[in-house]
């Protein structure tokens, strides 16, 4: 077995590397869209995209980090208008 394949040309070093971008929706839509054709050709990094995408689902759960207090006035200041 290979460690590293190249599927849509990419590696899937190259595609690991991107991923959680990727999952955020960060890239480009020509990289995303690269990407995409990759996980489609490979078992390898669709197991890993399932493993990566199940622990951003846990990250997201957890409570969201409390707002700045200066953002926190102007919202109450907008909500006041
Ligand atoms: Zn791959």
């Amino acid at each position: 077995m290979q460690d590293e394949q190249i599927v849509a040309g990419l590696h899937c070093g190259e595609v690991l590397a991107d991923l959680s971008e990727h999952l955020d929706g960060r890239l480009s839509l020509d990289r995303a869209e690269r990407i995409d054709e990759h996980l489609a050709g490979c078992a390898e990094c669709r197991r890993l995209l399932d493993e990566v995408t199940a622990a951003v689902r846990v990250v997201r759960q957890l409570p969201e980090e409390p707002l700045p207090p200066e953002v926190e006035e102007l919202l109450i200041e907008s909500l006041h208008d």
